[in-house]
């Protein structure tokens, strides 16, 4: 390994399959400069039958945590000493953390969501519709319940999927919770306050179309999208015409490498110099 850590103070990693060219190394490295550390975020490259192998080299290398992508986000868990609360719920790692002598798990990707969302509705007491059931879904609807949301209706196209969401929600928060088998262009219920894709329909794809009747999106209604590239999708562009107030994926991709730095450093980052350097490394 050709790391430049022989005048590194810290490593933090990304274990990623298949991620050559991850945005997100010059977004957590850009936190770094601009708060004077002489830290690395460096981007690791594992197969899944290494991956035991790799989480304990990061251990005896030092590493003062890492981030995950799938599918190492779920297969990670006996791998760690202990989990976060809503990272136990929802049943992915996103984001590890060297404390108090072990490696701790949590999730950070609803997290960030929240943050972004917060900016611009409390979701407290409100309805909430969630397109999708996997991964960043059920993270996003997992933190949405434990803010108190009022009630989440699931609309997912596979309703096996939908259905274990809908249960883990039922089960182990307050929210009400509802599945919707998606078929044709779902209609929007009245008293809808929050619409969020939490689908991959989108990522690279500018044109693809969410199955939504438009004329049931209100204005005054939010509309967010975990899609972050592009940041703008159709169904942002769709729902600003509407009048709808709009939240984009890139906040949340940024605002959980924001909560990732505070986990590893214990500073609060600078978001809006991370989400420069990252839409600089993507290009956007
Ligand atoms: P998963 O593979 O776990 O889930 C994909 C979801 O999309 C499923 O609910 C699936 O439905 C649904 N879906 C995919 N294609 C279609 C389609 N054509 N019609 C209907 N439903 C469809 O992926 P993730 O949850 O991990 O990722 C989803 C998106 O979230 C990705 O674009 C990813 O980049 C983004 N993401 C963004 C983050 C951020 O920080 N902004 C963080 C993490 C993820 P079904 O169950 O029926 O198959």
């Amino acid at each position: 390994m050709s790391l430049p850590n022989s005048f590194c103070h810290q490593l933090v990693g990304s274990i990623s399959q298949g991620a050559a060219g991850n945005p997100t190394v010059a977004m957590v490295e850009a936190a770094f400069q601009r708060h004077g550390l002489n830290w690395r975020y460096v981007n690791m490259e594992v197969a899944p039958e290494d991956l035991a192998a790799a989480v304990q080299g990061a251990w005896a290398m030092g590493f003062r945590g890492f981030n995950l992508s799938m599918p190492h986000k779920v297969t990670v868990i006996p791998m760690l000493g202990s989990l976060g609360e809503s990272a136990a719920l929802i049943g992915a790692v996103n984001c590890v953390v060297r404390r108090d002598g072990q490696f701790i798990g949590e999730n950070t990707d609803g997290k960030g969501f929240l943050t972004s969302l917060q900016g611009v509705i409390d979701p407290k007491g409100k309805q909430v519709v969630m397109f999708g059931a996997g991964g960043a879904a059920r993270a996003v609807a997992v933190e949405l319940a434990l803010v108190g949301t009022r009630k989440i209706i699931i609309v997912n196209r596979d309703p096996a999927r939908g259905q274990e969401l809908v249960d883990t929600l039922r089960d182990k928060t307050r929210v009400e919770a509802e599945l919707v088998p998606w078929q044709g262009d779902y209609a929007i219920p009245e008293g809808t306050d929050v619409v969020i894709n939490g689908t991959s329909i989108g990522l690279y794809e500018p044109e693809a179309r969410l199955a939504l009747d438009l004329d049931t999106l209100k204005p005054g209604m939010v509309v967010a999208d975990v899609v972050f590239n592009p940041p703008r999708t159709r169904l942002l562009v769709d729902a600003e015409d509407r009048g709808c107030i709009v939240v984009d994926g890139l906040g949340m991709l940024v605002n959980q490498g924001v909560i990732g730095v505070q986990h590893w450093t214990g500073i609060d980052p600078d978001a809006a110099a991370m989400r420069r350097a990252l839409e600089l490394a993507m290009g956007v």
